[in-house]
């Protein structure tokens, strides 16, 4: 069962503070900033976002955004996909996250949310013709303590590329996670899995899965609707060159999901959580696989700087 911090934060009022966040090209107070009810985004899903994550490190007192360029091109990436244009470059919106944290003179760990929607007050569903706004605000968000989930497979399916594109992260395709994980909850489980359109393996509501079987780790592929996660690329080259497993990147059958030994779901904002259960069939023995507690504990290290080979997944923030 979820025992997780973050899913408590994460459901709370924001806190409408005087928290700096960047928006329309300036720093300016939370407070202080009011969106329209006529804004695109609001009634189509026209944006696209990105979740990225800062761990404090507290015997350094120092701040490590991980993975924060990659972030930002996959931004650029989901734009260029559903035909926008984000305003700053990659490496501007880096340096601009850098200053943000330091503004807010971060030092717990802590979520930073870009989102560039279309605010055009329009009926129109031309996306080139409309402008677009960008904003980037932070939270405080601990680590996810989860012992493991139990999940379903969901009778909602992913939504394929030549509808939305999953591999976008567009605010759109959220209500298809949205849908997913309440149907989950409704029916006493913490996790949804969702299906591709003809029946694959795809993915959790917001994170990416694997499992191990016959003594190799298992993922689906990136042709398989899924979000092309970056714990998930972090954990691949963490499995085959460090950890020396068998990596395969595949489509993954419904069947697979109840011959797995261990599995677990994995994104920024939850790290690694395992799975013991689907349809209430225990993975393995129903605990966390000895190989998942590995990688948990490795992964852990690695987003604070405590492993040294990692360093470059981090970027540090105070001076
Ligand atoms: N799939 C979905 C649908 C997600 O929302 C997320 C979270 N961004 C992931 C996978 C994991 O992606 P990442 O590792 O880049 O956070």
């Amino acid at each position: 069962m979820s025992t997780g911090t973050a899913g408590q934060q994460a459901s709370m009022e924001p806190d409408l503070s005087e928290r700096w966040m960047f928006f329309d090209g300036e720093f300016v107070r939370e407070c202080d900033v009011r969106i329209p009810i006529q804004t695109h985004a609001l009634h189509n899903g026209t944006g696209v976002i990105e979740g990225i994550r800062a761990y404090w490190n507290a015997g350094r007192q120092q701040l490590y955004l991980l993975e924060v360029l990659a972030h930002y091109q996959r931004f650029h990436r989901s734009a260029r996909i559903v035909r926008m244009a984000v305003p700053e470059s990659a490496e501007r919106l880096v340096a601009i996250t850098q200053e943000l944290l330091r503004r807010n003179d971060c030092r717990e760990d802590t979520y930073i949310r870009p989102i560039f929607f279309k605010s055009a007050p329009l009926m129109s569903m031309n996306l080139r013709a409309m402008t677009g706004r960008l904003a980037v605000h932070t939270y405080p968000l601990g680590p996810f303590h989860d012992s493991g989930v139990g999940a379903m497979v969901s009778s909602w399916r992913r939504i394929p590329d030549a509808v939305i594109p999953a591999r976008a992260k567009t605010t759109a395709s959220y209500l298809n996670s949205a849908l997913a994980k309440t149907e989950a909850v409704a029916n006493g489980f913490d996790e949804a899995i969702m299906l591709t359109h003809d029946g694959h393996v795809c993915e959790s509501s917001t994170c990416n899965l694997f499992l191990r079987k016959d003594g190799e780790f298992l993922t689906p592929s990136v042709t398989d609707d899924i979000l092309e996660g970056i714990t998930r690329r972090q954990l691949i080259g963490m499995l085959r060159d460090d950890v020396g497993q068998s990596l395969v990147e595949r489509s993954v059958d419904r069947t697979e999901l109840y011959a797995a030994d261990e599995m677990f779901i994995c994104g920024t904002g939850y790290g690694l959580v395992p799975v013991l259960s689907v349809d209430h069939t225990p993975v393995g023995d129903g605990d966390v696989g000895p190989h998942t507690r590995r990688l948990m504990e490795l992964y852990q290290r690695a987003v604070r700087g405590e492993e040294e080979r990692y360093g470059h997944w981090l970027l540090p923030v105070h001076p």
